[in-house]
């Protein structure tokens, strides 16, 4: 057994390693000296953990095998695309703990090593509302993700109300819960549960597509909650600690996405507060798009590319499920050699997660430098000649700034109609994951570059190739 001290110290260490690796994870090129940072302070946790708080060593090792097993498979094979999908899942598997760890450290405190008293009720009690929502809210986030649940919200009449009637039946059952002596009323323990598990559900059902991203981080901030109030219940200072630092950098990453999205916070995690209640918005709202849409080859895409002078690439969701990053990287750079200015401008929600295209070109090679935020490079669109959007939609939709009935009215997009000339990469007519129709494809200065984004990518490529051997 490890002194107390010890423990104390080693806590300490891992809590101020969790705080580099945050730290590190801030810009890219410090990324991976966070992720060792976390890595480190991740095995120290468990390790002292292990030592000081597990009596049966043989359970516990079956436990981690098992669950290191399924995690290391599932890493493997999961494709890029499908990370939020696994993300969601992990929130739920935080939030199913802390019921478990509530329901265990109620049932016998002593056997987990939990504070004593009414204190240590009110820690379960707690701990369990926000594992169960947690839980729940995770799963249908994963569902909506995934697809097996429609991205439309689910606007139930007098859903706020619900809601409210919901957390005051469980502020309720707490009444008899703490009345009661330690470990005689699970009943009222377990019936919060459910309350709070249909809670969960409702709240993010009634969350539309477009607010998506907002949920995502939010989840990750409730599984923070989850995770510390089970430290609470297990009296582990480690687990508070890391809980905490989850669930405000949570917080913290949702009201940064809620700025760039131009929604308030309260809302989105309401439900769906500016939405009209009772009815979901209009699938292809406000200004149907006038004329027909023009559609352009991948060789005569590749003369256009020949001729301009400034070239921005705006990357979607499409790019990231056709893997059109490497050759889309080999273009920029054998534009750059004949001089032409290339930059990539990425939208705060691009793809289907915080990050995600920033994370795809990276890992092709493409230089920071190059890379810009939809802020730092919104104005250059008008003395641009060619936009290249490769499998992005809703976040380059005109609709956004100028339809008020849109769904997604109001939120910033990358504003690439003002450019001389907009190619857009994607398979057919289809609206993107917010379900709205984009009056971008029928704008005069826009051409449609239909099929899978990496088969066209290539070709492009392979013209531009072709002529820069001709010429030489
Ligand atoms: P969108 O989902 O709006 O559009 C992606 C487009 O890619 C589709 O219209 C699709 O059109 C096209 N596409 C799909 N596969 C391919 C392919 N193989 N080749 C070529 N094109 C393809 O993506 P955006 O990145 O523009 O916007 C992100 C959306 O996701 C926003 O609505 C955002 O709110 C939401 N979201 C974002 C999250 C985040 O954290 N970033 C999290 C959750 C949701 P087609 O089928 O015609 O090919």
């Amino acid at each position: 057994m490890m002194s107390d001290s010890l423990v104390t110290v080693a806590y300490l260490v891992a809590a101020v390693l969790f705080i580099l690796s945050l730290g590190g994870l801030s810009t890219q090129q410090s990324a991976p000296r966070g992720n060792a940072y976390g890595i480190a302070g991740m095995l120290i946790a468990v390790a002292v953990a292990a030592v000081a708080q597990v009596r049966d060593f043989g359970l516990l090792a079956g436990a981690v095998a098992g669950g290191a097993l399924v995690g290391a498979v599932l890493a493997l094979r999961v494709e890029m695309t499908s990370m939020p999908e696994l993300v969601a899942v992990l929130h739920s598997f935080v939030g199913l703990a802390a019921v478990l760890v509530g329901v265990a450290s109620y049932l016998a405190p002593g056997h987990v090593g939990a504070t004593e008293g009414s204190i240590h009720q009110i820690e379960v009690y707690v701990g369990v509302f926000v594992g169960a929502v947690t839980f729940t809210g995770s799963i249908i986030a994963f569902g909506k993700l995934k697809g097996v649940i429609g991205s439309k919200p689910l606007l139930l009449p007098g859903r706020h109300l619900i809601n409210a009637g919901m957390l005051v039946a469980c502020i309720a059952l707490a009444v008899p819960f703490l009345g009661a002596e330690p470990g005689e009323d699970l009943r009222s323990l377990l019936i919060q549960a459910g309350i709070a598990g249909v809670l969960g559900i409702h709240l993010v059902m009634a969350i539309g597509g477009a607010d998506m991203p907002v949920v995502v981080s939010m989840l990750n901030s409730y599984s923070g909650w989850a995770a510390s109030a089970a430290g609470f219940m297990l009296g582990n200072d480690l687990l508070i600690v890391t809980g905490a630092l989850v669930g405000s950098s949570g917080a913290i990453l949702s009201i940064i996405m809620c700025r760039a999205m131009n929604r308030s916070f309260l809302s989105v995690i309401l439900g769906g507060f500016g939405a009209d209640e009772g009815k979901a918005p209009p699938k292809a709202a406000g200004s149907a798009p006038a004329g027909e849409a023009t559609s352009i080859t991948a060789a005569e895409t590749a003369e256009l590319l020949r001729e301009a002078k400034s070239v921005i690439v705006v990357p979607g969701y499409g790019m990231a499920v056709a893997h059109a990053q490497y050759p889309v990287y080999e273009i920029a750079t054998l534009l750059r050699a004949r001089g032409t200015e290339v930059r990539f401008a990425i939208h705060p929600v691009a793809g289907r997660l915080p990050g995600h295209m920033n994370v795809l070109l990276a890992e092709a090679k493409v230089p920071y430098d190059i890379v810009l935020e939809m802020e730092a490079i919104n104005d250059d669109f008008p003395r641009t000649d060619v936009v290249l959007v490769i499998g992005a939609n809703d976040i380059v939709n005109p609709g956004a700034l100028d339809d008020t009935t849109s769904p997604i009215y109001g939120m910033p997009v990358l504003e690439v109609w003002k450019s001389k000339h907009v190619v857009v990469m994607k398979r057919s007519m289809a609206s993107g994951y917010a379900g709205v129709e984009n009056p971008l494809f029928f704008r005069p200065t826009t051409s449609m570059l239909f099929g899978d984004a990496k088969k066209n990518v290539d070709a492009i490529l392979t013209s531009l190739r072709a002529t820069a051997a001709a010429a030489e």
